[in-house]
């Protein structure tokens, strides 16, 4: 089993990194962040590339993460702030200490995170908005910030992707700087021939194009994938696809079976959000879990009540601090996602720590009234393993009779609806939260016509008890 090529690219970048501060005078001055622009990933280097240690890339997250911290306090009113009061950073342990950044401090005032100048921004990312303000959350990178992401991609995608192959990006990638643009670049740097094409929209369009590319790898958000497997008529020519990454949305396993089953291909995952820099782990081939971008990313595992470090394999919350970012650093953002550490060894020989895939948020699970929670991975599995699912949407409310749950369900105009909503019916009524709410009602809709609307959004329960 090959080893994951994140290891010698973290060992390399830990070993060559210059020693110099974090400055914020953008992509000319070369102190720190320009190891990646200088020495990009290569993946002809790998197997001769240093032997990862412990020591090496404890020592350079150390001090990395000071020079972050001096950086943001030095030129970020937020932090400046923040961090008026905190402790010196003398070892990695010490970051416990320094309090967290979360969603809404960055909603309330994203420019006051900023240590650069207008003029050096490259990019705002604007994200809808979901919290308690209603502002949005705004993220700001560099020229150099895009390119730590660009070598990431190039790294994490060589794990299943060499030389030739032809990668169908099915990710926003028009606008300069957006993830299917910075993966492209990624991609072309690896020999790889990446073909943007966006989101799916019109599936059978897209298995034309898949078809006529010769695309040998695809990267997309699970459920368009899913359309392209289930609304395919049956002998329709398939892709000569090899290995597939889902990105954007937690992945169900279901969605994972069904498309390795119809097209014998190996699905990947892939960990990442917009404030990490797009990019934050991936699975190597074990699949067993995410490697991370440690070299740029330093992770922590937390109580989201105390804010501790849980105990190993414990399920907390997912907590990074940016360690090569000069834009917007981020320090101890909380992402209100559940994760925790798989601690046992990786079968393909790494050194580096491996989170368990991400499936769940802090705040998704919803308490129909039995004390028993839902959530919408549990649903994921239940309602995808029945063929001709597509995607649905899940409304709990109380109603004056009980809890009511709606479910919406998009099947395939194939699929035969009758025989479809009463297999949805069975494994609904297999999950605890449904079998043991007292008066729930059940609302069951199928229909052929989308249900969600065609944002890149994570999909979750939408509540209204
Ligand atoms: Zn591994």
């Amino acid at each position: 089993m090959s080893l994951t090529p994140l290891e010698p690219w973290i060992a390399r970048k830990a070993a060559t990194a210059d020693a110099g501060p974090l400055t914020a005078d953008g992509p000319t001055n070369d102190g720190g962040r320009a190891t990646s622009i200088e020495r990009p990933f290569d993946p002809g280097l790998s197997p001769l590339a240093p032997r990862f240690s412990q020591s090496a890339i404890a020592s350079f997250q150390l001090e990395r993460l000071r020079a972050t911290i001096e950086l943001a306090r030095s030129r970020s009113a937020f932090y400046r702030r923040r961090l008026a009061t905190a402790p010196e950073v003398r070892a990695l342990a010490d970051l416990a200490r320094l309090p967290f950044t979360t969603a809404d401090d960055v909603r309330d005032d994203p420019l006051a995170f900023v240590c650069v100048s207008q003029d050096d921004i490259q990019r705002v990312v604007t994200l809808d908005s979901s919290g308690t303000t209603g502002a949005p959350k705004r993220l700001y990178f560099t020229r150099a910030d895009q390119e730590l992401t660009i070598d990431f991609f190039a790294a994490g995608m060589s794990t299943f992707t060499g030389p030739g192959d032809r990668v169908l990006i099915l990710l926003p990638g028009e606008t300069p700087g957006s993830v299917g643009d910075l993966l492209a670049s990624g991609l072309e740097r690896i020999g790889a021939v990446p073909i943007k094409h966006g989101p799916v929209r019109d599936p059978g369009l897209t298995r034309e194009v898949a078809v006529r590319e010769g695309a040998t790898v695809m990267v997309g958000v699970p459920t368009h994938l899913l359309r392209l497997v289930r609304t395919a008529p049956p002998g329709a020519p398939r892709p000569p696809v090899h290995s597939v990454l889902l990105s954007t949305d937690h992945v169900p396993q279901a969605i994972v079976k069904a498309i390795e089953t119809a097209w014998g291909c190996r699905v990947y995952n892939h960990y990442g959000m917009t404030e990490m820099g797009l990019g934050g782990g991936v699975d190597c081939v074990a699949r067993r879990g995410y490697h991370l971008r440690e070299a740029d990313l330093l992770f922590e595992v937390v109580d989201p009540a105390t804010g501790a470090e849980v105990a190993p394999a414990e399920t907390g919350e997912v907590v990074f601090t940016t360690l090569t970012r000069v834009g917007m650093p981020l320090i101890r953002y909380r992402t209100g996602d559940y994760g925790r550490w798989v601690t046992t060894p990786c079968p393909c020989g790494t050194s580096l720590r491996t989170l368990a895939h991400i499936t769940t948020r802090l705040s998704g699970p919803v308490d129909l009234g039995s004390g028993v929670r839902l959530a919408q991975p549990e649903l994921d599995e239940a309602l995808f393993s029945v063929d001709g699912v597509l995607n649905f949407a899940t409304e709990a409310r109380t109603a004056p009779s009980g809890p009511h749950l709606a479910v919406a369900l998009q099947i395939s105009s194939m699929a035969d609806p009758v025989r479809v909503q009463e297999l949805a019916r069975a494994a609904l009524r297999t999950l605890p939260a449904i079998a043991i709410t007292p008066r729930l009602s059940l609302d069951l809709r199928v229909t052929t016509e989308a249900v969600t609307a065609p944002t890149l959004a994570k999909r979750a329960i939408r509540v209204s008890l």
